[in-house]
């Protein structure tokens, strides 16, 4: 069978930076599993997906236009300490959620200056091309529960 819209696809992936570093991995873990044709994964790896069978195996580099988006300068932000009043010790790394102009907003501080505190609401992968090792595991008809949903049940997707 190959992958079209409407199809549960289950793959293996490894996914490096370009230095070459290991960005994410399933090795070791189950396939990734996706309903196809709906956005569940980035639409660069989406559309080199499409056609595909089981055992097929690739790899593929997707563009920030194509997987996680640009980096955007104007979410990144510096504030005063003091306006995260209730966090302890600042550090980088930490993620919390905050108030953005469309709704909540992911963020990360990604650098402490004395009382100047960078923060992020970029997505971690944003502005970097994603080089993934592609495995193709299963490929299966959906469900109409699933179609409706938009998403994959049991194994590697959603239990309810
Ligand atoms: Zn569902």
């Amino acid at each position: 069978m190959q992958i079209a819209d409407r199809c549960v696809v289950s793959f293996h992936y490894s996914l490096t930076d370009d230095a070459g570093e290991v960005i994410d991995t399933s090795s070791g873990r189950a396939p990734l599993a996706y309903l196809h044709g709906v956005g569940n994964i980035v639409p660069g790896l989406e559309a080199e997906l499409a056609g595909r069978q089981v055992g097929d195996a690739f790899k593929v580099s997707v563009s920030p236009e194509q997987g996680y988006g640009v980096h955007h300068e104007g979410l990144v932000q510096q504030v005063p300490r003091d306006a995260l009043a209730g966090v302890d010790s600042v550090e980088v790394g930490m993620e919390f959620h905050t108030q953005g102009p469309q709704g909540m907003l992911a963020v990360a501080v990604t650098a402490v200056d004395g009382e100047t505190v960078t923060i992020d609401g970029n997505h971690p992968l944003a502005g970097k091309t994603l080089n993934f090792d592609i495995e193709v595991i299963e490929v299966r008809q959906a469900t109409d529960e699933e179609a409706q949903h938009g998403h994959v049940h049991g194994v590697g997707g959603v239990e309810h």
